[in-house]
């Protein structure tokens, strides 16, 4: 069989340092990192009708509804660079948008989740740090809280579903940038050795 294509999901609180680890892990694997809060970033920033509707949204820290989501990810995974597999990042973020996604890359399952865990102080300090350098909008220690309460709510359930179906990777996510990139790449391995292996 000559199947090559690796298709991946990167999952964790706001702050966990997703965005830094899919970039590597996308790049290891030769696949596009996408994320969700980037492409809604642009958008916003390029004063887009999408961004006009979601600006205000991703302001309070709230979720953007889920037809919208789906609907760019969708086209986004339609793209030719994305034929050969993917590395998402940021989605899906619910149950309702796990279902999407399911329907979207029927019969080709997604061959691993990367969890990456740290604690929320951990992560609001971090935010807080980021917030001075970054200036994101959605930094504030109010709207960090809340992110933090809907990742709980909302996102962190997913965990248990992809743990059932035998994807999951978790990965302590505090230490160097360089030691956790170490600890996802022989989780991975790991994982991706054993499901070539069934
Ligand atoms: P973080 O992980 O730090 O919260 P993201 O860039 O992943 O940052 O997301 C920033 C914001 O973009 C979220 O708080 C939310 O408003 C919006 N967003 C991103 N991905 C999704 C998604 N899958 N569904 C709904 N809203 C999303």
């Amino acid at each position: 069989m000559t199947e090559t294509t690796t298709r991946l999901l990167i999952i964790g609180p706001p702050g966990a340092g997703k965005g830094t680890q899919a970039a590597q892990i996308a790049e290891r694997f030769g696949v596009p990192a996408i994320s969700t809060g980037d492409i809604f970033r642009a958008n916003i920033k390029g004063g887009t009708e999408l961004g006009q509707q979601v600006q205000a949204i991703i302001e309070r820290g709230e979720l953007v509804p889920d037809s919208l989501t789906n609907e760019i990810v969708a086209d986004r995974l339609a793209q030719a660079d994305a034929a050969g597999g993917f590395l998402l990042d940021g989605y899906p973020r619910n149950v309702e948008q796990v279902h999407a996604l399911d329907g979207m890359i029927e019969g080709d399952a997604l061959d691993a989740v990367v969890l990456l865990e740290v604690d929320t102080d951990a992560v609001v300090a971090r935010l807080l740090k980021r917030a001075e350098l970054e200036g994101r909008a959605d930094d504030t220690e109010e709207v960090i809280r809340h992110r933090q309460d809907v990742y709980a709510e909302q996102t962190a359930p997913l965990v248990e579903l992809f743990s059932e179906r035998g994807i999951l990777v978790s990965v302590d996510g505090l230490g160097s940038v360089e030691e956790v990139a170490e600890r996802i790449a022989s989780g991975l391995d790991a994982q991706l050795a054993a499901k070539a292996g069934r």
